[in-house]
């Protein structure tokens, strides 16, 4: 779908802007030959399109300071970008905006092994975070499954999780400190090199805030020694309810696996013809993982075994060994990549309380008749964090717009049941007219409120996370 191109106007506009960011950035970082922005005009939502006017790369928090200044003394917005591997179009441009990509900074600033922590440029990916402190025994726990190439930046952006974060936490919980420039120019520094700075807790409203409030450069990361050794046990069952419902046990029972993910059979057909993990062929599987010295594993997968056992499970695989483990993951980690080659499809991200599983997994079989496209689930089950893949047809006329209608109303259910819109890919422009399905206008009022003290002219980001009228409205003001 192709977003509206910019007026004369903002044509005009661009020579004058191009060549003030040329005074602050070598050439090479200033990118607007219309054909060469067209590598910005989406994410990782590739049904929405639009170049934007320019695309910036600056190396440090001084360039990406200049370029906020200019653009903000010309009242031109800014969309800041990551790796763009959103799934909910928050790094979508819009015709008149400049993206501000930070692709280019990323280096370790800082190592610090006594007190715990990494200071990262931001554009550095998710896994070479991990990379540059493994080797010494350490990780930095949130794992998005995209960590290859999502960037730290998108991840606080969006507040990003991952299989292992029903342990861990999410970014939030691992963020230690932020160097983020304002739409003005003004650089600030918030938290610091430990959990919890004094005042209010601003660098919990960065975090999540989708690029809505300041370009963040700079991050100090929590890392963590690695565990002794994990071992994940796969368990296939002949219903979702009943898949559900073990999760749920489990949650109850007061163990607290690393990961607890979730296939249904679709995605279990699509990774076995794409990965040939071995997986068995039932409607529901589970992986569930623990950590810890060999004593706790095997108390822990005790316990949990015990749960599944319960439920009369068609298989109950414990992994015996490094080889099987990763096959076990194996068909897990392929899934997106599987359900891709069968059709084009649209990822939703939405969470409920976990004891709603198996009544929201019966509730989308049943919508999925009602809308006749099909759906394929692989999702976080340990934090209620579900994704529903829907198939579509992209070159069938209507079936987008089918698509979409049918993810509102499971993002909808999901509110419905006491969850929210979101569990780690954002608004971003998916969501935004959804938001007024969970917030009322009052709460969408004072979220507004807390742009317009960071980003008074909205120049920040435009078009995302706000319903369209709403933010419309708040603009004119
Ligand atoms: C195959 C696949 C699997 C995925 N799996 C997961 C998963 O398991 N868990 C998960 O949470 N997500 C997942 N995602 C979604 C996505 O990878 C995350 O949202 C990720 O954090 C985005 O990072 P990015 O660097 O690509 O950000 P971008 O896509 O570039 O941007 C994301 C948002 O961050 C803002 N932003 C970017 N840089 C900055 C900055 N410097 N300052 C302020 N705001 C900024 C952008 O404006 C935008 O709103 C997946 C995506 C794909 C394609």
């Amino acid at each position: 779908m192709e977003m509206p191109a910019p007026n004369q106007a903002i044509l005009g506009l661009k020579d004058r802007l191009v060549a003030r960011l040329q005074t602050v950035l070598p050439a090479d970082a200033v990118i607007h030959d219309q054909a060469e922005t067209r590598a910005y005009e989406c994410d990782a939502l590739t049904a929405y399109k639009c170049p934007p006017l320019c695309a910036v790369l600056p190396s440090s928090t001084q360039e990406v300071s200049d370029v906020l200044r200019i653009c903000h003394e010309m009242g031109v917005p800014v969309v800041p970008r990551g790796a763009g591997t959103s799934l909910a179009g928050g790094a979508l441009p819009t015709a008149d905006s400049v993206i501000l990509g930070v692709a280019r900074m990323t280096e370790v600033l800082e190592t610090n092994y006594d007190d715990r922590f990494v200071r990262v440029q931001t554009g550095r990916t998710n896994l070479s975070v991990t990379g540059a402190v493994e080797a010494d025994g350490f990780f930095y726990a949130p794992d998005p499954s995209s960590q290859l190439a999502c960037a730290i930046a998108g991840n606080i952006a969006m507040n990003s999780g991952g299989a292992h974060c029903l342990k861990y936490g999410v970014t939030t919980n691992n963020l230690l400190g932020v160097t983020m420039v304002m739409m003005d120019g003004t650089v600030v520094e918030l938290g610091g090199a430990h959990m919890d700075a004094g005042g209010l807790d601003l660098l919990g409203l960065i975090c999540g805030s989708e690029g809505q409030l300041g370009v963040v450069t700079e991050a100090t990361l929590r890392i963590l020694p690695k565990p002794e050794g994990a071992r994940p046990v796969l368990m296939g069952y002949d219903s979702n309810e009943v898949a559900g419902q073990v999760v749920s046990d489990i949650i109850k029972a007061g163990v607290l696996p690393v990961a607890i993910e979730f296939m249904d059979r679709p995605c279990i057909r699509a990774t076995e013809a794409f990965a040939k993990a071995g997986y068995p062929d039932c409607e529901a599987l589970l992986i569930v993982e623990v950590e810890g010295s060999d004593a706790e594993i095997d108390e822990q997968l005790g316990l949990i075994t015990q749960i599944a056992r319960r439920h009369n499970p068609v298989e109950l695989r414990e992994s015996t060994s490094a080889e099987e483990s990763a096959r076990i993951w194996l068909g897990r980690k392929s899934a997106f990549g599987a359900m891709g080659q069968i059709n084009d499809y649209m990822c939703l991200d939405g969470t409920i309380p976990v004891s709603q599983l198996p009544f929201v997994l019966r509730r989308i079989g049943e919508m999925s008749k009602e809308y006749g496209l099909d759906v394929g689930n692989v999702f976080h089950a340990g934090d209620g964090n579900m994704h529903p893949l829907i198939l579509f047809d992209a070159n069938k006329p209507g079936d987008l717009e089918k698509c979409e209608a049918f993810g509102a109303d499971i993002l909808r259910l999901c509110v419905e049941v006491g969850g929210c819109l979101t569990g780690e890919h954002g608004v971003g422009i998916e969501k935004r007219d959804l938001m007024v399905d969970q917030f009322a206008p009052d709460d969408l009022d004072i979220q507004m409120a807390v742009k317009d003290v960071f980003d008074p002219q909205w120049l920040l980001n435009p078009a995302k996370v706000f319903p369209l009228d709403a933010s419309a409205k708040r603009r004119a003001a």
